[in-house]
């Protein structure tokens, strides 16, 4: 996910007053016109500005529990495999606010579908859908992911990752703001909405899916959508700043294996270290990446953007100090067009790889590939979509301020719904802080604000009827 330190490219449209007239053709040319906004911010006035005060009002005076809520979830270490103890805190909450929760089978191993990613071997698990009583599909769904990235070096950290801690407003943990955030967010708003519309929900059903393997496959939400979490429109809660993310690149994982001509640490100038190698088809891969990005480039990003990052995550090698490597296992991952399909994108790295090998003597192997876990798609919702229209809208109503809409070198779990449902995604959120890395953090208010803006929108979605 892009953090909030990364200065915005100017890419990023924001859904203010139109700027000159330009050709609709080119995405990043256009911008939005105001009318939406305004005639749908008077929609919500319409529910009488009382139930809209009662509804901050119960937001403010229900943040802290969400914080504590968040916390829990936080202290509960959920990396992939281990994410039943933080699903059963997000059924319990669920639970305690009027919603019915069913445990979604998921099952460890291979997934036979297409768009599926590689997956770990790893027990079955389950996930969690919650939902509001009664019988007939979904109306709206509300997405977040359970699963977080290790936290490896926690010597680096302030605080342990693993024990939320509060500072300067902001709460530290892994998983604080890369996406447990969003579970306290979507909490947050579906509480107070209860208690200030508390019929909301009597017409048609809201859904809130705790999903697991998004940071490594997206079978997760792929496989809950099979078995019913899915409904016409989903937000997925990832940390988004408050802007509106619409889209992302295609994403691979592969494993890179080396082998190489071992021997001795003294004739190490003679021999061939499969490190080495290894980081040859990385720079290769790399160079790659930004011919790619010159020549393909991302229309939805500016031209200066990275969309393509080429990133060496994992490195096992070597088993003796004073030995020349003779083999290494390079863990990488790849961006690549969202025109491409994953099996376009393997081509093309396995290609390049191919070639790298070939056109160097040292090689005396060619090395092997391997999927490891990410084949996503890359994806973009349409900005002018009325998912994106209305909740800008209501962020607009909410804030008084226009979101900017944005995409990112990476991808989400949006693209499973647009994609492979054809149903229309978008990402929404709290504003996080060096996520995956060290220190990670959310801004605490923000969690409030995306929960202003996020109950406006499923007031929208729900109480159409208050329309003239
Ligand atoms: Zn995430």
């Amino acid at each position: 996910m892009l953090d909030a330190n990364e200065t915005p490219c100017q890419a990023h449209w924001s859904y203010g007053p139109p700027p000159a007239a330009a050709a609709s053709s080119d995405v990043r040319a256009v911008a939005f016109t105001d009318h939406g906004i305004w005639y749908k911010d008077q929609t919500l006035n319409l529910l009488g500005r009382g139930t809209l005060d009662h509804l901050d009002a119960a937001i403010d005076a229900g943040a802290g529990a969400a914080f504590a809520f968040l916390a829990n979830l936080v202290r509960a270490q959920s990396v992939a495999g281990i994410e039943q103890e933080a699903l059963n805190i997000f059924a319990a909450e669920a639970e305690s606010l009027g919603l019915s929760t069913t445990r979604l089978p998921f099952p460890g191993g291979p997934v036979a579908d297409p768009s599926a990613g590689i997956a770990p071997t790893t027990t079955d698990r389950f996930q969690v859908l919650a939902a509001s009583p009664g019988e007939g599909p979904l109306h709206l769904l509300l997405n977040g992911h359970m699963d977080v990235v290790p936290a490896e070096t926690p010597a680096l950290w302030t605080s342990p990752p693993f024990e939320p801690q509060i500072r300067g407003g902001r709460m530290c943990g892994r998983g604080a703001a890369d996406m447990k955030s969003g579970f306290a967010v979507g909490m947050l708003a579906l509480r107070a909405l209860r208690k200030t519309v508390p019929d909301l929900f009597s017409r048609q059903r809201i859904g809130f899916v705790a999903v697991v393997e998004e940071e490594c496959t997206g079978n997760g939400a792929l496989i809950a959508a099979t078995q019913g979490a899915i409904a016409p429109e989903v937000v997925v809660l990832e940390p988004t700043g408050l802007d509106l993310l619409l889209g992302g690149v295609g994403v691979l994982w592969i494993a890179v294996n080396v082998i190489a001509r071992s021997g001795h640490a003294e004739s190490a100038h003679r021999n061939v270290n499969a490190i080495d190698l290894g980081m040859r088809i990385t720079a290769r891969l790399r160079d790659w990446a930004a011919d790619l990005a010159r020549t393909t480039p991302e229309p939805s990003m500016s031209t200066d953007a990275h969309p393509y990052n080429v990133n060496l995550g994992r490195l096992n090698a070597g088993d003796w100090t004073s030995t020349v490597p003779s083999s290494a296992r390079f863990g990488l991952r790849l961006g690549y067009p969202r025109a491409w399909t994953p099996d376009r994108a393997e081509a093309e790295v396995r290609r390049v790889i191919a070639e790298c090998a070939e056109a160097d003597s040292d090689f005396p192997l060619q090395p092997e590939v391997t999927l490891t876990g990410l084949r996503a798609r890359g994806y973009l919702l349409d900005k002018d979509s009325p998912l994106a229209r209305d909740l800008a809208a209501a962020h607009h109503a909410a804030h008084g301020t226009a979101p900017v809409a944005y995409t990112v070198g990476s991808t989400t779990d949006a693209r499973i719904y647009l994609n492979d449902f054809a149903t229309p995604a978008i990402c929404f959120g709290a504003t996080g802080h060096d996520l995956h890395g060290i220190d990670e953090s959310v801004d605490l208010q923000s969690i409030v604000d995306a929960a202003r803006t996020l109950a406006r929108f499923i007031l929208m979605r729900f109480r159409p009827g208050a329309m003239p």
